[in-house]
């Protein structure tokens, strides 16, 4: 192979943030290059800047792939998904604990079966890729071939994934079950097997503290003690109900957040779903811990859930770091301009306002910052892995119509997450690989 051949160049308007929008003003953290090339090799960016300039770095014979008027920007990244849900997404008419017990818990139990793993693993991936999502931390089942599964995917794909084994030891079907014991030991087996495989990062899983004994909490935080730089995910305050539930499990802890604190969960790379309902001392143990949370808006309001409050969250004061997920199949849409277009909404609704340049943070550089990922994803940037989604503002006639009534660049992407989702994503690159072409026969 010659030296120029796994080099690859992408032309068209590059947009991308370099700094946060919740602490800077939004004018001072985005780069837009009106007619741009992004130059990549060997997986990662290499050049990418205005076309005049950066065209003399072009290797001999690359040609660009043009992109005319579409906007190339970084994959966007989902900090908090099951792939397991996709097949009953839009499950009817349940809150949180009845819906695990009528919907999840018994999708879930199919995992058991390695085959059925590989199809919705599958599945999953293209529909994350469609959405112009290239890394999402993701929940597995119980079952460890459901991780085998997800990761045997991902390699092949070359995508940039977090995903674990469920922890679960009571309240639950009886074949979802593990104990703190076997759930300690298969996931100690998935993390020697695939973390640090390639691009795949394992995160440590309990479900939520209702579904895990004190003993198995403990053993999320031993996994997480003899195994640095693995992750953890688990949810947090989601819902009225569930956090009544957590005191009677846990009378002796000062909030649900104290159960997990006290089990040595709460740190670097721990993403809390939801954190719909925090106290102010919550917010501070997180940004004290740089601990992460993921505003799932899509789910919060489908679930009946609350409204995240993304402003005290972010509060410059003590900022916590926030990373946007769908929560797919609470949440409604894997695509991520659909979660920011219920975001906006959940924050107008508690009186604030998103306006996009803040939305598109959350949905690429905010989520890499959440994910201790943010030397490497995030941006479209020399060095950074290349992992790009080309958005197509003109999707739809609807679209293009409205469009070209746009003045700035902000109102561009204001309306696109507004009316936008896979339809507009016209192609995804992953390690500078194009996964997906809308426009291909
Ligand atoms: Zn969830």
């Amino acid at each position: 192979m010659s030296v120029s051949s796994s080099v690859k160049a992408l032309r068209g308007q590059i947009v991308s943030l370099r700094g946060n929008p919740f602490l800077h003003p939004s004018a001072e953290c985005l780069t837009h290059h009106p007619d741009g090339l992004v130059i990549i090799a060997d997986g990662h960016i290499t050049a990418a800047g205005p076309w005049e300039t950066t065209a003399p770095l072009l290797p001999a014979g690359v040609t660009p792939v043009h992109y005319p008027d579409h906007l190339i920007m970084p994959g966007f990244i989902d900090t908090h998904v099951h792939y397991p849900q996709i097949q009953m997404i839009g499950a009817y008419g349940e809150q949180l604990l009845e819906w695990l017990n009528t919907y999840t818990f018994v999708t879930e139990q199919q995992f058991a079966n390695r085959a059925h793993a590989d199809r919705i693993a599958k599945i999953f991936l293209r529909e994350l890729l469609r959405a112009g999502t290239t890394t999402a931390v993701v929940y597995c089942t119980v079952h460890p071939q459901s991780v085998e599964a997800f990761f045997a995917e991902s390699a092949r794909l070359n995508t940039r994934m977090i995903a674990g084994k469920v922890l679960m030891d009571r309240n639950a079907p009886a074949p979802l079950l593990d104990t703190a014991q076997r759930g300690y030991d298969e996931s100690a087996a998935l993390i020697a097997r695939w973390h640090g495989q390639g691009r795949q990062l394992y995160c440590v899983t309990p479900r939520f503290a209702p579904t895990s004994t004190e003993a198995q909490l403990d053993a999320a935080g031993a996994l997480l003690r003899d195994h640095p730089g693995v992750y953890l995910q688990t949810h947090l305050c989601e819902n009225k109900g569930e956090i009544e539930w957590v005191r009677e499990l846990f009378p002796e802890r000062r909030s649900y957040l104290d159960v997990y604190d006290h089990a040595g969960l709460v740190g670097p790379r721990s993403v809390f779903g939801h954190a719909i309902h925090m106290h102010e001392g919550d917010f501070c143990t997180c940004h004290a811990r740089g601990a992460a949370l993921a505003f799932c808006p899509t789910s919060n309001l489908f679930l009946g859930s609350g409204l995240f409050p993304l402003d005290a969250a972010t509060d410059p004061a003590r900022p916590v770091r926030v990373g946007l997920g769908t929560d797919v199949g609470g949440g409604t849409s894997l695509s991520q301009l659909q979660s920011l277009n219920e975001a906006y909404k959940v924050v107008a609704l508690s009186g604030g306002r998103l306006d996009a340049v803040r939305a598109f943070w959350l949905a690429t550089l905010g989520g890499a910052e959440a994910l201790y990922l943010d030397d490497r994803l995030g941006k479209v940037a020399p060095g950074y892995e290349a992992d790009l989604v080309v958005i197509d503002p003109k999707a739809t006639p609807f679209m293009a119509f409205r469009s070209d009534y746009c003045t700035s660049l902000e109102e561009q992407l204001f309306t696109l997450m507004t009316m936008g989702d896979d339809r507009a994503v016209r192609a995804t690159w992953v390690a500078g690989e194009c996964v997906h072409d809308r426009d291909a026969a």
